[in-house]
């Protein structure tokens, strides 16, 4: 168990007993979990080896029972961390003094798909990908596709403006929020934005809750943007010779005007650890690195003119030839190396992953920086990601399980975000609000906004409270 933080530093109580019984009046005895037994899911996220059980989670099933959780903890000044499917990274479902667990399982109903407005409205539990087959039944599509789409829910979608491929073309769930209901940490109930495409009265409150991880208020519904599904698409590996071609083909691509949905990137030792799972394609054999291109309209010729242009792009700077598939089964096949590669990366050695973002012209920088920065270490970089977003996972492989050797990749993580962020001059690690080291005027807006929609910081996760 990670060492809890006490509530008291934050000006906040440990949940008692009496509290607990509150609780269960509230909500009924089965929306009230204690005990250790059934606190253990509650404890940790996808954030790696980090376990904080909550002294309670509760599971509401309307706004009106969120509301009374958050205005009991206001009136007692009991932490609370709302928390959806936990499969975040960056420890913001972690309840790290404890206090309350407020999960959004229970909130799980899709409220409307419309083919007129084009909008669909969803509870905070709804499971995206659950969702995404509703609304694809109706030949609508609704873009974010993070990778964890299979269990994560809207509302921790919308808590860290999720991203994922598709997004260089379609942008991440952001741009897809129309507007949001939300539970504040006093318990009043916000209401803003909705089916309207324009809505420029006021603060625009739905997007400043889009990306604020529970630190600003409990979401409990969203109405989210959908468009007619793309009738076709196709799919393109694309090998190359060096990593610093298929990073500067990434650029190229979009300037060309090809117009990817999807722009993926993934270098030798990343294949390499795929092939320790399953045979790679022949054509990946000798490559030192690849890109998968998704492209997607709604006239299957028009995208393999498409995919030729690319083809000859990729061949103009040394690429050899590209794999092709615009059916089902064979995109999937094609996609398989890239899916695969973060579970094989993690089965290598033990490894720090450095998350990196800069603008697109900058990817060659980044690689270089990033190759360079892990050598003076001792360490090896292995580089995969969302090249179309400029965003690549940089993965510090250890030579040995030794704690100087964990020391050493832990060590230089920070000095590949410096080395990287010097060309690139825009780095961060996982998504999020602003750090303390942020600019000190943004840092400051950032704590004023927090503290005028959430008083103590009730409604906290990690990063409130940091
Ligand atoms: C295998 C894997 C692949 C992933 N791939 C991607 C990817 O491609 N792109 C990407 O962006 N992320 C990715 N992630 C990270 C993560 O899945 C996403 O950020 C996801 O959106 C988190 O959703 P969740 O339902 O699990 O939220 P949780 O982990 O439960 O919560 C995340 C944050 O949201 C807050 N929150 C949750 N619900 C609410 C609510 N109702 N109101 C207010 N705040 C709330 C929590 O307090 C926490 O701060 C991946 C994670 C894994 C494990």
């Amino acid at each position: 168990m990670s060492e809890r933080i006490p509530p008291e530093r934050f000006g906040l109580r440990p949940v008692a007993p009496a509290h607990v019984r509150e609780l269960e009046g509230l909500l009924g005895m089965a929306a009230v979990l204690s005990g250790p037994d059934r606190l253990e899911a509650f404890a940790s996220d996808e954030t790696e080896k980090l376990r904080f059980p909550p002294d309670v989670a509760v599971l509401p099933s309307s706004a009106e029972e969120v509301a009374a959780v958050l205005r009991l903890a206001a009136r007692e000044l009991l932490p609370v961390v709302p928390r959806a499917a936990g499969t975040g990274l960056s420890g913001g479902a972690l309840p790290v003094c404890g206090g309350i667990v407020l999960a959004v399982d229970r909130l799980d109903r899709i409220r409307a798909i419309d083919e007129r407005d084009l909008v669909a409205e969803a509870e905070a539990g709804v499971v995206l990908a659950d969702l995404q087959q509703a609304v694809e039944a109706r030949g609508l599509f609704y873009p974010p596709d993070p990778a964890s789409r299979e269990t994560c829910r809207i509302g921790g979608n919308l808590a860290e403006d999720s991203a994922g491929p598709r997004s260089c073309k379609y942008g991440s769930t952001r741009r897809w929020v129309l507007g949001v209901e939300a539970v504040l940490a006093d318990g009043s109930r916000l209401v803003a934005g909705g089916r309207s495409r324009k809505d420029a009265t006021g603060y625009n409150l739905t997007q400043l809750l889009v990306g604020s991880e529970g630190t600003l208020a409990v979401i409990t519904a969203a109405t989210l943007r959908l468009i007619a599904k793309p009738k076709a698409t196709l799919t393109a590996v694309l090998p190359f010779p060096t990593l610093a071609a298929a990073a500067g083909a990434v650029e190229r691509i979009f300037v060309e005007g090809l117009d990817p949905a999807a722009c993926e990137l993934a270098e030798r030792a990343a294949l390499d650890a795929v092939a320790r799972l399953e045979p790679l394609p022949p054509a990946l054999a000798e490559s030192a690195a690849m890109l998968v291109v998704e492209l997607d309209g709604d006239d299957g010729d028009e995208l393999l003119a498409r995919a030729e242009r690319l083809d000859a792009l990729a061949r103009s700077l040394g690429g050899g030839d590209a794999l092709v598939a615009d059916d089902a089964a064979g995109q999937r096949r094609l996609w398989q190396v890239r899916r695969r590669i973060g579970e094989a990366v993690k089965s290598l050695s033990v490894y720090k992953e450095a998350d990196t973002v800069v603008p697109r012209s900058r990817l060659v920088e980044l690689v270089e920086a990033a190759r360079a920065a892990a050598a003076r270490q001792g360490l090896t970089a292995l580089l995969y990601g969302h090249a179309g977003d400029g965003n690549l996972h940089v993965n510090l492989l250890q030579r040995s399980r030794s704690a100087r050797s964990r020391s050493s990749a832990r060590s230089s993580a920070p000095s590949i975000r410096r080395a990287s962020s010097t060309p690139a001059r825009s780095f961060r690690t996982e998504p999020g609000p602003p750090r303390r080291r942020a600019q000190p005027a943004k840092s400051c807006t950032s704590r004023a906004m927090r503290s005028a929609m959430s008083r103590r910081g009730l409604s906290s996760g990690w990063r409130t409270i940091r």
